[in-house]
């Protein structure tokens, strides 16, 4: 476990330079880095409303295969903070003062999951996109033989199957498979 103040100076484009504290914690979690590093913030400045994870109320950094690719990336847990922690203090700055985020939002929760997957898939709905998630749960060669989930009547291998293959490099076969049924449930 790391805790102390965290010292954020930023700016993002043209947008404001922040220079303020956090006080924050972050645990590594047995099987580090196959696992996230859960990272807390303790001064009680972000509130629940700003992406928050339910339960522990540990900070939501983001769509959780992204923070995986960067754990592939790099496992050093400064890394990390400085590619998740520090633009999601930053963009907590701007909510905090009543301010438009300037880096844009991923909805919260699974709607915001399948959006991500749909823009970063070049699939026509989040329908499509589980469908997606499930064939990247399978080995490759045999999802290539599927049909593509845009509808295009074209085997996937014909079709989006390099807009897949990226993701096969962040997470497992396992993690893929597990994630579809999660998202299939909160889809419901
Ligand atoms: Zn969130
Ligand atoms: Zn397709």
């Amino acid at each position: 476990m790391i805790a102390g103040l965290f010292h954020l100076d930023a700016v993002f484009g043209n947008h404001k330079h922040v220079v303020t504290d956090f006080g924050i914690r972050v645990e590594l979690r047995e099987g580090y880095p196959v696992s996230l590093p859960v990272v807390y913030e303790t001064c009680g400045r972000i509130p629940k409303t700003f992406h928050k994870n339910a339960g522990g109320q540990s900070l939501c950094l983001g769509v959780p295969v992204l923070l995986y690719r960067q754990l592939k990336l790099s496992p050093s847990v400064l890394d990390y903070l400085k590619a998740c922690l520090v633009p999601y203090l930053y963009q907590a700055v701007f909510f905090e003062r009543g301010d438009p985020l300037p880096l844009g939002e991923i909805a919260h929760g699974s709607d915001g999951v399948l959006d991500f997957y749909a823009l970063e898939l070049h699939m026509p709905s989040h329908a499509a996109v589980i469908r997606c998630i499930q064939l990247l749960g399978m080995p490759r060669l045999t999802a290539y033989e599927e049909p593509c989930p845009c509808n295009s009547g074209r085997l996937l291998r014909q079709c989006h199957s390099h807009f897949l293959d990226k993701f096969r490099e962040y997470q497992s076969e396992a993690w893929f498979r597990r994630r579809s049924r999660q998202l299939v449930t909160s889809a419901g």
